[in-house]
């Protein structure tokens, strides 16, 4: 009997996912790693930081996706180099490092925060890329209004009640508005010490807008709804420096905190240096229309870390919708050239964009033509967002979740759990010699 073809897909994101969906029940053999076991709804990962929803409600694990799906095959474990002249890419896994032969390539290892260069960023900031980071913050937030309450030093009181978000995006937006509600509706009631002082919660945007790709009257909508929430709004003043205590804006302000969010935009991820290929603006790997990273055979790389420009010369955002359409062409565009059929281009279905800034409070751009604000948009991004949650449970989940929320003025995820370092829990069986260099070639 012939060999199926063998596709390994990178990344249990968006993109990958999809692709491992549009490839059920064909006939290929299909490897998808990752190195987590879940798959992450990262537009409500603010929702977990601000104690609004559970860790459990905005993952689901990947062999649950897969279950009845017998071409799928899952791999949890860390991609450290991929070897495009002999096919294969190496994983550490708990229990060895492994190669995986393919013969078409998949990469949809996604992004990780900018840093913009800022040495101390890592030490002195709190990012929101993943669950553990989401749980990190929610801890965090937790811990720092435990001390406010009992210390007698107003100063460091002052501090600890202050939020710096940077990064005037959609994330960071969301954030703020989240952060305000959670101090108003809910944490006012449990610390009497807030009846005589009120939380900061302080966006900062280096550029003078916010919302950059939306309309100006929807940008001015979402200042407007920021401001009115109580969120203190710093345009046009990139962050300088940072340090565990204080944060110094380019004006030479200096704002005391110890909780600073890092929402100020991302980079591709590093898994782009991996194909050796000339990488991009924020290192994006070059694809083709087809979504092939040319020269290389086999080897498609979607979503955040590809670099495609659409027809005027803009490239494509690194959105969800952009990574699923992706991950799904990326697919079809293999099994076209197993049956040796002609690859199609990507063309990207835009269906707009939207923010929520808190209760009752977002805009909407639909189709990029009509503009929502609001109330309305509110209930759309509502309403979208529990249509693209994975699984039955979750969207009931969460549903409750909000309607509880919004009826009682409540949010019940407020425990501060700290879990040991528990990556050394199964003995690996043989180790090899942890590879310090990448294989590129
Ligand atoms: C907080 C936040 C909120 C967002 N909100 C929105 C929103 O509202 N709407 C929207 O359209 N977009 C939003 N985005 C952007 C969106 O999440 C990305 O554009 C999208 O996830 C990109 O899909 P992807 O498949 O390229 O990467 P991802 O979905 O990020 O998936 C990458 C996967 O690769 C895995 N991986 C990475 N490196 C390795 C490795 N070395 N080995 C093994 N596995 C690896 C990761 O664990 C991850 O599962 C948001 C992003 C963040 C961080």
């Amino acid at each position: 009997m012939q060999k199926r073809p063998r596709i390994v897909i990178i990344g249990a994101g968006f993109g990958g996912l999809y692709a491992a969906r549009t490839l059920e029940q064909k006939a290929v053999d299909v490897l998808l790693i990752d190195r987590q076991n879940y798959h992450t709804f990262t537009p409500l990962l603010y929702q977990v930081a601000t104690a609004g929803l559970e860790p459990e409600e905005i993952g689901y694990p990947v062999r649950g996706i897969f279950r009845a799906k017998s071409n799928i095959a899952f791999l949890m474990g860390e991609v450290i180099g991929v070897n495009t002249a002999e096919k294969y890419v190496e994983v550490i896994t708990s229990e060895r490092t492994r190669h995986e032969h393919y013969d078409y390539l998949i990469v949809a290892a996604g992004s990780v925060t900018n840093d913009f260069n800022l040495p101390t960023l890592a030490r002195d900031s709190f990012e929101l890329k993943t669950l553990p980071d989401a749980i990190a913050l929610r801890n965090h937030i937790l811990r720092s209004f435990e001390t406010a309450a009992w210390t007698d030093d107003e100063d460091y009181r002052r501090a600890l009640i202050t939020l710096v978000v940077v990064g005037g995006g959609a994330t960071g937006l969301e954030t703020a508005g989240a952060l305000v509600e959670l101090f108003k509706n809910v944490l006012s009631k449990e610390y009497p010490f807030l009846r005589d002082i009120t939380p900061r919660v302080v966006l900062v945007e280096a550029t003078d807008r916010l919302l950059i790709p939306y309309p100006k009257s929807l940008q001015a909508a979402a200042l407007r709804q920021l401001k009115s929430l109580g969120v203190e709004v710093i345009l046009g003043s990139p962050v300088k420096a940072t340090a565990p205590d204080h944060v110094t804006l380019s004006d030479d302000r200096v704002i005391p905190t110890y909780t600073l969010i890092w929402a100020a935009g991302v980079k591709a991820s590093p898994m782009g240096a991996l194909l050796d290929l000339p990488l991009n603006r924020g290192g994006r790997v070059p694809v083709t229309a087809t979504l092939e990273a040319a020269p290389l055979d086999g080897v498609y790389v979607i979503g955040d870390m590809a670099y495609l420009e659409d027809a005027s010369g803009h490239p494509y955002p690194m959105l969800i919708p952009v990574a699923k359409q992706q991950g799904i062409l990326a697919a079809k565009n293999i099994l076209r050239r197993i049956e040796g059929r002609n690859q199609e281009a990507f063309r990207y279905a835009d269906r707009g964009i939207m923010a929520t800034i808190g209760r009752s409070r977002a805009v909407a751009w639909i189709f990029n033509k009509v503009e929502l604000t609001g109330y309305l948009a509110w209930l759309s991004w509502l309403g979208l967002h529990l249509i693209a949650l994975l699984g039955f449970r979750n969207r009931l989940n969460v549903f409750i979740n909000w309607v509880w929320n919004y009826f009682t003025y409540d949010h019940s995820v407020r425990l501060i759990v700290e879990v040991p370092d528990e990556t050394g829990g199964i003995p690996a069986m043989v180790m090899d010699e942890p590879e310090t260099d990448l294989i590129t070639r």
